[in-house]
């Protein structure tokens, strides 16, 4: 008998060690290399426990003595389960996110895969006649068996598709009795004759000058590594570029991934691609059970998926010939998973599609400025449309100054008036606010005490239809105190206005004109959001109120005017990046008018009508506005002019997270002494996060900043292991965040 093998197994625990197993000799392949990628069963941690791994190599030796090591419970798959470019993929991004390794492999496949499940379709209940030839004039009297037998007629068919066409288990088993059907378990059947015939299905316009360059450049140069951006203003026809590049790709019998920010909040979107090819179109997002998300996998493995449309996490979904990859609205903050394995996905998807050598595609209105720096710079080739697609006008942009006027409920006597136009005119308005609740705070109007959160640094929102107090960072509730803690006055009174206060306002200033509200605790019911898209559609509501919510790639085409009710606070802010997002939230709020025939037009309530990346964003759009604000940063030095990479760290102890940071900071000094790279390697802090106590704990955080994005990469990947070491990590709870876009 030949010797075992030693496994070195990645588990998804939050350490960087891989552990060592046998693997019994006469359960390995030839060639042991081939186990790399298996998942197995392992025991952990004492006790009957078993973990789920990944067997990352077969090293002749151990650092430990072989009679000490556990045997493998079990081999879970007899080849690699992804494959080696996806594999190596998620390699690079462990390192470069600072993120173990076994951790980012489950992160990547299916919840049944994580669970051990095998890879593989589960069989399906197919019914077929007994014999071709059943003489149906025997069931005349019987409807629903003769519909059953009619349907069957020709090929065999699964019980789903047969339940969805009205036929019972009762009717089947009536005929069964009667020897006319029979049953049995089958693979359901893959489409993988798709590539044959990917005809479109529909009429479709002739493309602009812009939109045929976009679309020529791309399918020119397909099958090679190149990053385009697609700058095209909200309307051009972004959409109409893709699926015009997509034919090409699929023409070559390749496979495309498109990734979204929301699907749930973009089903147009969805719809236009199913009705565009006659191709298998498969979304993958969180609404999915876990049957279905791991058959939405294996299609795309396999090849049976022509297309995957998905969120953030499709980025890892392994494909068989993937042709091309696609981010839409590439400019948006989900695609930053904000814990645990903190990786961004268009920076995964960019790496992924150089390394598997195809195209890729940005679109946005208002491309993130790490982008937009990269098509300035050459790196990526820069694609522009500058028109509104068919007929429809870009809106026009104004500025009210909010100094000395009276305001109800923050809305400007101009802004009413203005309302008041466009509502007779028989067309919609939305209005902007990204506050929910009726009030960010409660305020006692004899003592000015204001009720605070005890967990957080932050005010309670005061809602008033639920009549409870929120944080809206700790989630905690607290009821309606009927008195001043400090005074003992009963003159509580809301300060601010949120959401739910602008609708009672609203319904009180246009009682024809009904307004919904669109925010997260109105919308929180399944298919509510949907619903409310019907009736706005329908035109039931005339004034649609709304977070950001509302700001995401809906096209209504009666809304005429557009109006962002309070935003002055980003112009303040002490995060670098909170110009940048106005901007963004400008121009994708303002893209919902006018998007039709009708012309739109966009107002800004401000107090600060004079600053300087207002009136740029206002009056010249955000192309100028997002030049000129990379301009301040490439002065400031901050990214993405430089990289950024945050040590965060907090503990309920209000000195533990601070000192064990400052232990960090002197590891990485040493670090980069030795390596000769302190003058490139900024290490900034420890220091309070801009809110310091969140949900009862105090939080601080470590700042490494470097023009050489790899000085970070290599100095942290040293560091980690230290800092796993240290035993003030044990007393806090601490991440690395590489290339952080929250502070
Ligand atoms: P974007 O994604 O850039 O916001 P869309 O692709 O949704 O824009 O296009 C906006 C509207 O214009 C859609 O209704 C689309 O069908 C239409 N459209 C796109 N391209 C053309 C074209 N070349 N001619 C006429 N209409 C077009
Ligand atoms: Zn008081
Ligand atoms: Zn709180």
């Amino acid at each position: 008998m030949t010797k075992p093998i030693i496994c070195r197994v990645a588990l998804a625990i939050p350490l960087h060690r891989q552990f060592d197993y046998l693997l019994a000799a006469h359960l390995c392949p030839k060639d042991p290399n081939s186990l790399v990628g298996c998942r197995v069963l392992v025991p952990f941690g004492g006790g009957p426990r078993k973990q789920i791994g990944v067997i990352t190599a077969t090293p002749e030796e151990s650092d430990y003595a072989i009679d000490k090591l556990k045997s493998v419970s079990q081999l879970l798959d007899q080849q690699p389960l992804l494959s080696s470019g996806l594999y190596k993929l998620l390699n690079w991004a462990a390192i470069y996110y600072q993120h173990p390794f076994g951790d980012v492999f489950q992160q990547a496949i299916p919840t049944l895969l994580r669970k051990g499940k095998a890879a593989t379709f589960k069989t399906q209940e197919y019914w077929k006649l007994v014999q071709e030839d059943v003489n149906l004039d025997q069931l005349a009297r019987a409807k629903k068996q003769c519909h059953a037998a009619t349907l069957l007629q020709g090929s065999p068919i699964a019980y789903e598709q047969l339940k969805s066409q009205g036929v019972t288990r009762a009717t089947l088993n009536s005929l069964q009795e009667k020897k006319l059907v029979e049953h049995y378990e089958q693979m359901p059947e893959t489409n993988l004759t798709w590539p044959h015939d990917i005809r479109e299905l529909q009429e479709k316009p002739n493309l602009s000058t812009e939109q045929a360059i976009a679309v020529t450049t791309v399918t020119q140069q397909l099958n090679k590594f190149k990053c385009y951006l697609l700058e095209g203003i909200t309307g051009s026809g972004k959409t109409e570029v893709y699926l015009n590049i997509l034919k090409a790709v699929l023409e070559q019998g390749q496979q495309a991934l498109i990734i979204v920010p929301e699907i749930g909040l973009t089903p147009q979107t969805v719809k236009r691609f199913k009705a565009r090819f006659n191709v298998p179109i498969y979304l993958k997002h969180s609404a999915l059970n876990e049957q279905q998300q791991l058959e939405t996998w294996l299609h795309a493995q396999q090849g049976s998926a022509a297309i995957i449309i998905g969120t953030r996490s499709a980025i890892f979904s392994d494909f068989k010939n993937l042709g091309l990859i696609i981010l839409d609205e590439e400019h948006d903050a989900s695609f930053k998973q904000q814990d645990s394995f903190r990786y961004h996905a268009r920076d995964f998807a960019i790496k992924r599609a150089s390394e598997q050598n195809i195209p890729i595609l940005l679109g946005s209105a208002t491309p993130a400025f790490e982008s937009l720096n990269n098509a300035l710079s050459g790196r990526y080739q820069h694609l522009f449309l500058t028109h509104r697609a068919g007929n429809a006008k870009p809106p026009r942009n104004d500025l009210i100054n909010l100094t000395g006027l009276p305001l109800k409920s923050g809305l400007s006597p101009q802004l009413i008036e203005l309302m008041q136009q466009h509502l007779a005119k028989n067309n919609q308005v939305i209005l902007f606010l990204n506050r929910r609740g009726y009030a960010p705070v409660l305020m006692c109007h004899e003592c000015g005490w204001l009720v605070k959160c005890e967990r957080c640094d932050a005010f309670y929102t005061y809602h008033k239809s639920a009549n409870y107090l929120h944080c809206h960072h700790c989630m905690a509730t607290h009821p309606v105190p009927e008195q001043c803690h400090d005074c003992g006055s009963t003159n509580l009174h809301s300060t601010g206005v949120g959401t739910e206060q602008l609708e009672e306002t609203l319904n009180q200033l246009f009682p024809d004109h009904p307004t919904v509200r669109i925010d997260r605790d109105n919308t929180r019911k399944k298919d509510s959001f949907n619903n409310y898209l019907d009736d706005i559609n329908s035109g039931k509501y005339k004034i649609l109120l709304g977070t950001q919510m509302l700001a995401k790639g809906h096209h209504f085409p009666d809304v005429t005017l557009v109006a962002l009710v309070d935003v002055d606070g980003a112009l303040f802010s002490n995060d670098f990046r909170a110009s940048e997002r106005l901007g963004q939230l400008f121009t994708q709020v303002a893209g919902r008018a006018g998007r039709a025939e009708k012309k739109g037009q966009v107002v800004l309530q401000t107090f600060h009508p004079e600053h300087n990346l207002l009136q740029e964003l206002v009056n010249n759009g955000y192309g100028d506005f997002s030049r000129t604000a990379l301009q301040e940063r490439r002065m400031a030095q901050l990214p993405p002019f430089s990289f950024q990479a945050l040590i965060r760290a907090e503990s309920l102890n209000a000195t533990q997270a601070e000192n064990f940071l400052r232990l960090c900071k002197q590891t990485l000094n040493q670090i980069a002494d030795n390596n000769k790279v302190s003058d490139r390697l900024l290490i900034l802090g420890p220091i309070a996060a801009s809110m310091e106590r969140r949900a009862g704990k105090y939080r601080f955080q470590l700042l490494l900043q470097s023009e050489q994005r790899v000085l970070i990469t290599k100095t942290l990947n040293i560091a980690l292991a230290h800092f796993e070491k240290l035993p003030e990590g044990r007393k806090v709870r601490w991440s690395i965040d590489v290339d952080p876009i929250d502070f």
